[in-house]
C-alpha cells in the first residue's frame, strides 16, 4: 500500500499512526523520501492456517505477520487472535512497535501478528492446533535473532509455550528466546505479566510529580479491566489513589469513595465481567470516559476517544495503556484543552521492556529476581518519560509528538548509519 493510501485508509488506527508520524517528521524537517521508507512495512506475510476441528471438519483461518522496520534490531511484537482484526490494523500495530521500542531505546524493530478467529468459539485443543500450524507457517521469518513474538489481545503464556515448542521441534533443541511472555517454568521473566500496568504507573507517577498532582488524593477511571487495566488499577490503589470507576466489554461500575479493586478482580474471575458487581453503581462505557477525575486510563482497544467524544473528557491526565485509544483528531482536541496525554508508545511500553529483559535472560540462560526486573523497568520508564516530557516542553508540542520525534530520530539515525542500499 502506498503512503497516499494510508492517509485515506478506512482503518482509523493506520490513518492516525500515519498522521502522527507525519506531524513529528515535519517538526524534525525529515527528508520526504526517507519518510516514505519509514512509513512502509519491510515485510508482510499472509498465511492460510488450516486445522482439523474437534468434529472432524476442516477449517481454514487467515493469519498475518508484519515486520515494520528492522534498522535497530530484530522485529518484536505481539500476536492477536480476534475475529475483527484486519491486515491494515496489523500494519499499524507493527509500526507502533517500531516507534515504541525506539522511544524506550531497546534494540528492536517493530512487528505484529494476528489470526482472524474468535478464540472464544474454539476448544483448547483447536486453539493449540491453530497456534502450532500458524507457527509453522510464520517460522520462515521468526527466530530469536529475526523476529520475536509475544502475547497480545486473546493470547497468553500458554499460547507462547505452544509457539516456543513448535519452533523448537523444528530445530531439534529448545529455543526459549523465540518468544517472550512465556510461563516462568519455560524461561519466562519474573514481572512480565504485570509489566505493562506497572510501567504505565511509573509514567503516571512522573506525570503527577511534574504537574503537582498528589496521587494520595487523586481519582482514577480505568476503561478495560483486563491484563493492563486491572494491574494499573491495583497499583494505583496501592499508591493511595481512589479508583472510582472501571469497565470491560460488558459495562462499567462506579463508586465515589473508591472501588475495592481486589474484590472487583475476584468478582470478575467468578462471573467473567465487572458489570453487576454489587458494591457499586452501574455506569456505561461512555459515561466512564467522560467522568470528572484526575487520571483516565484507556486500557481496552483502539479508537475509543475520537473527535465525537474528545470534548467530553474531563480528566487531567490520560495514560494510554491500550494501543491507539485516541485518534489523531481527538489527540489535537485533548492537547488544545490542556489535558496531558501520556502516549501509548511510552505509557504501555513496560510490556515490551520486560519482554526485552526476558529475551536477554533467555539468551544468557541467567535469570533475574523480580526486584531486579522492576528496578530496571522503573529506570527505563522514568528516563524515557523525562526525555519525552522535556522535549515536549522545549518544542511546545504534545507528548505524543515529542515521543514520535525521539523515535523517528533514533530509527532514522540507525537507517542512515547502516546505509540505505538503494
Ligand atoms: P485484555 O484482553 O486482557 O483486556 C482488555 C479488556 O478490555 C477486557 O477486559 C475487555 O473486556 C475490555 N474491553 C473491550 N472492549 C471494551 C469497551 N468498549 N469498553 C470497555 N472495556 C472493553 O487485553 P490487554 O492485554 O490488557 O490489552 C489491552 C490493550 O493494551 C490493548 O490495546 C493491547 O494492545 C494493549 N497492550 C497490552 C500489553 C500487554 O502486555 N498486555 C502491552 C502493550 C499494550
Amino acid at each position: 500500500m502506498s503512503k497516499e493510501n494510508y492517509s485515506k485508509s478506512s482503518n482509523e488506527l493506520l490513518k492516525s499512526t500515519f498522521l502522527q508520524v507525519e506531524r513529528a517528521a515535519s517538526y524534525l524537517g525529515l527528508d520526504s523520501g526517507l519518510l516514505k521508507v519509514l512509513h512502509e512495512p519491510k515485510r508482510i506475510l499472509t498465511v492460510s492456517v488450516p486445522i482439523r476441528k474437534d468434529d472432524g471438519s476442516l477449517e481454514v483461518y487467515q493469519g498475518y505477520r508484519v515486520q515494520h522496520n528492522l534498522a535497530r534490531g530484530p522485529a518484536k511484537g505481539g500476536i492477536r487472535f480476534h475475529q475483527d482484526v484486519t491486515l491494515e490494523e496489523v500494519i499499524a500495530l507493527a509500526a507502533l512497535m517500531t516507534w515504541k521500542c525506539a522511544v524506550v531505546n531497546i534494540p528492536y524493530g517493530g512487528a505484529k501478528g494476528a489470526i482472524i478467529c474468535n478464540p472464544k468459539e474454539l476448544s483448547l485443543s483447536e486453539l493449540e492446533r491453530l497456534t502450532r500450524r500458524y507457527t509453522m507457517e510464520i517460522s520462515i521469518i521468526i527466530g530469536p535473532e529475526k523476529d520475536i513474538p509475544a502475547p497480545d489481545v486473546n493470547t497468553n503464556p500458554q499460547v507462547m509455550a505452544w509457539i516456543m515448542d513448535t519452533y523448537s521441534m523444528q530445530h531439534g533443541y529448545s529455543v526459549p528466546a523465540v518468544v517472550t511472555g512465556k510461563p516462568i517454568e519455560l524461561g519466562g521473566s519474573q514481572g512480565r505479566n504485570e509489566a505493562t500496568g506497572r510501567g504505565c504507573i511509573y509514567t503516571i507517577e512522573e506525570a503527577a510529580s511534574y504537574t503537582g498532582l498528589d496521587l494520595g488524593k487523586a481519582t482514577v477511571a480505568v476503561q478495560g479491566f483486563g491484563n493492563a487495566g486491572s494491574v494499573a488499577a491495583t497499583y494505583l490503589k496501592d499508591l493511595g489513589c481512589r479508583v472510582v470507576a472501571v469497565s470491560d466489554s460488558h459495562g462499567g461500575i462506579y463508586r465515589a469513595d473508591g472501588l475495592d479493586i481486589a474484590e472487583v478482580k475476584e468478582f470478575k474471575v467468578r462471573t467473567g465481567t465487572v458489570a453487576g458487581y454489587p458494591g457499586a453503581t452501574p455506569m456505561t462505557q461512555q459515561e466512564l470516559l467522560g467522568l470528572e477525575c484526575d487520571i483516565l486510563i484507556p486500557a481496552a482497544l483502539e479508537n475509543q476517544i475520537t473527535e465525537a467524544n474528545a470534548a467530553d473528557i474531563r480528566a487531567k491526565i490520560v495514560a494510554e495503556a491500550a494501543n491507539g485509544p485516541v485518534t489523531a483528531g481527538a489527540d489535537e482536541i485533548l492537547y488544545q484543552s490542556g489535558i496531558m496525554v501520556i502516549p501509548d508508545i511510552l505509557a504501555n511500553a513496560g510490556g515490551v521492556v520486560v519482554s526485552y529483559f526476558e529475551w536477554v535472560q533467555g539468551i544468557q540462560h541467567f535469570f533475574w529476581s523480580k526486584d531486579e526486573v522492576n528496578r530496571e523497568l522503573r529506570q527505563r520508564m522514568v528516563s524515557s518519560f523525562r526525555e519525552v516530557f522535556e522535549l515536549a516542553r522545549r518544542e511546545q508540542v504534545s507528548m505524543r509528538t515529542a515521543a514520535y520525534m525521539i523515535a523517528l530520530e533514533r530509527v532514522k539515525k540507525a537507517m542512515l548509519l547502516r546505509g540505505l542500499f538503494l
